[in-house]
């Protein structure tokens, strides 16, 4: 495994989710394809809104919003509104989801601890601790 550069030298937290996809359903049946992160510029907000509010499967796209989505107009609703409405910021970052579960790969393909060590800077007892955290997390789900 190459070491890459600019990845964040301390290891993610393992509890961050998945990226999700998006649902099948809304990109069949969704108003907007299913492509609500065209939304991001805060001057579409209000059309946006628009046409969720005539969308079929706002509701489920609310529901997927709320646990997944962190930036854009999802299921009608801007990010600061989910917050209000989940009653905390969203918990996690897309860059924090994409560093866990990249490295959640990483050890479920066995990569060698030094290979790890090496590209996070850290030691191999750090990673071993962290491998720790990963199979008990696997052993709960
Ligand atoms: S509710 Fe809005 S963001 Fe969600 S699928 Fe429909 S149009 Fe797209």
């Amino acid at each position: 495994m190459a070491v890459r550069r600019g990845r964040p030298l301390a290891m993610p937290d393992l509890r961050a989710p998945d990226i999700m996809p998006v649902p099948m359903e809304l990109l069949d049946r969704g108003a907007c394809g299913g492509r609500a992160s065209v939304f991001d510029d805060e001057s579409e907000t209000m059309p946006a809104k628009l046409l969720c509010a005539s969308c079929p499967v706002r509701a489920r796209c609310l529901d997927h919003a709320l646990e997944f989505e962190e930036f854009g107009v999802w299921g009608g609703t801007t990010p600061e509104e989910r917050d209000v409405m989940r009653g905390h910021p969203f918990r996690w970052t897309w860059e924090q989801r994409v560093e866990a579960q990249r490295l959640r790969t990483v050890f479920s393909r066995g990569v060698a601890e030094e290979i790890i060590a090496a590209e996070y800077a850290v030691s191999t007892r750090s990673v071993q601790r962290k491998k720790i955290e990963y199979l008990a997390l696997t052993a709960a789900a």
